[in-house]
């Protein structure tokens, strides 16, 4: 495979596949739409999952853990939920293997262990979720309660990306249950809002919070809220969804509660979700030709030091240098690598610091032992600026904040010249086409135009924004009435 990757211009989806597995994200795997997450990749993932978790923690939810399969009977139990996944789950019929007769050196399932009944690989948790749930809540004394899960789940998707979308992937999965409708709809709201805040305080990725037309909702709930990022190819991706799901769940698992007058009450639920396709949005939110560009507050290896040197010696006078500085950026919180490796030439270091997107690099040579300086170098602008080494603890601080700043500012840039106000078909079909990106317009909020629209442009219905304004307008397709604009877009 060659160093350099294919250009962004040239072939966007080719760019990103070359750039998760040169950067030492991910590769495909043995199982069909399955991936290994490499160290480099799932260390991204650990520091997403902190800061989620502390999010999740912060606003009184803990976290558990139910187990991967699920009894068909209880799958099946919450009729909307059970549809809507039925077609992407795999089912487990079998618990043992034997020798096969007929092909020596093979296995077969055992004919005789075939299991009463058939277990789904969970692609999502609600059902043997509120089955337990059932158990734990019977007074109002046991609400709300308030629990989280970091697990796998298994999707049969048929065409899947690094990331973007696996049969298998990670996430967490949270599962609430309420006294109240109020109660419920405040915490998917709240859930929503927490996904928000992180996707654009950590990841450096601006989102619209919006929530879904019925059509592309959760099966199972009555109201689906969404953050939708843009990607630099002028594509939309669901980021992050959290679900208000009524009391469809406490009916099909008969999950009750006394309240304080005594009366027996359905319980209301939420759930909500985000995965490591976070890290694909990642990539397509600040990469460039070059490689990954990380925002400093999730990037594994913010800082790293290269000495340029010849001998032990010019290493030795180096590296007493750096270990002060090194030791006084960490005693700041910031993670750094000192790269004293003699098997790699410093250009060759650049090149994979480059492309593995680490924010701040520090070069240092003989000629800056002679000055007191060092050269740092910013993977955001690529711009290098020579620094006193008696600065350079604050200038890096000072860097990391500025980059992580810079990263959002450039992708809400790109949002604004690619999100278009259309009035017509006509500007519609040119806008999805031309611009990409996000286009705003009235719809008649029916299912069959928002499908017509689908089938004539591949741009589906993103969201419709919390923050919106009722305003009246006529739809772009059929002329009838409309209230509001809706955010169209071509998505992942
Ligand atoms: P859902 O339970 O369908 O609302 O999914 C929760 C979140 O998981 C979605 O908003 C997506 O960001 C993510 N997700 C859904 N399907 C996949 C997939 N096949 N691979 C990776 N992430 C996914």
């Amino acid at each position: 495979m060659s160093k350099n990757l294919t250009k962004r211009e040239v072939d966007y989806s080719k760019w990103y596949n070359e750039l998760v597995v040169k950067a030492d994200l991910a590769e495909n795997s043995a199982v069909r739409g399955c991936m290994v997450i490499k160290p480099y990749g799932f260390a991204i993932w650990e520091k997403m999952q902190a800061e989620l978790d502390r999010m999740f923690k912060e606003t009184g939810h803990e976290n558990a853990y139910f187990p991967l399969l699920v009894p068909k009977s209880l799958f099946e139990a919450e009729e909307k939920n059970a549809e809507g996944f039925a077609k992407e789950c795999a089912v487990v019929t079998h618990y043992r293997l034997q020798n096969d007769p007929n092909n020596e050196g093979k296995l077969r399932v055992d004919p005789a262990a075939k299991l009463e009944e058939e277990l789904v690989i969970r692609p999502t948790s609600e059902a043997i979720i509120w089955n337990t749930y059932k158990g734990w809540i019977q007074s109002y004394r046991d609400l709300p309660l308030l629990i989280n899960q970091w697990a796998n789940v298994m999707r049969w998707e048929m065409r899947t990306r690094l990331f973007l979308r696996t049969a298998e992937f990670l996430w967490q999965e949270g599962h609430t249950a309420h006294a109240t409708k109020k109660e419920a709809l405040v915490e998917a709201r709240q859930m929503q809002d927490v996904y928000a805040e992180f996707a654009e305080n950590y990841m450096a990725m601006p989102v619209i919070k919006g929530a879904k037309s019925e059509s592309e909702r959760f099966a199972g709930a009555d109201e689906t809220y969404t953050i939708e990022a843009l990607m630099q190819d002028g594509k939309a991706l669901q980021a992050g969804t959290s679900h208000f799901l009524g009391q469809n769940f406490a009916k099909a698992f008969d999950v009750k509660y006394t309240s304080k007058e005594g009366k027996q009450e359905f319980v209301w639920a939420t759930s909500w979700g985000v995965s490591t396709r976070l890290i694909g949005g990642l990539i397509m939110t600040h990469s460039d030709d070059l490689g990954l560009v990380l925002p400093p507050k999730l990037a594994p290896i913010q800082v790293v030091i290269v000495p340029i040197y010849k001998g032990e010696e010019q290493l030795e006078a180096i590296s007493d240098k750096v270990n002060v500085f090194v030791k006084e950026l960490r005693k700041k919180g910031i993670s750094v690598k000192f790269d004293t490796r003699d098997t790699y030439r410093p250009g060759a270091k650049f090149a994979e610091y480059e492309l593995k997107g680490v924010p701040v690099r520090i070069a240092i040579g003989k000629r800056d032992l002679e000055n007191n300086t060092v050269e740092v170098a910013r993977r955001d602008t690529l711009e290098k600026q020579s620094v006193s080494q008696d600065d350079v603890v604050d200038v890096v601080a000072n860097l990391l904040e500025e980059i992580q700043d810079n990263l959002f500012n450039k992708a809400i840039s790109y949002r604004k010249e690619h999100t278009t106000e259309v009035n017509s078909f006509e500007e519609f079909k040119e806008a999805i086409k031309n611009v990409g990106g996000f286009v705003s317009a009235h719809w008649d909020g029916t299912i069959e135009t928002e499908d017509k629209i689908k089938e004539l442009t591949k741009a589906t219905i993103r969201c419709i924004p919390l923050d919106n304004k009722l305003e009246e307008g006529k739809c772009i397709l059929t002329g009838k009435k409309s209230t509001q604009r809706v955010l169209f877009a071509k998505a992942y």
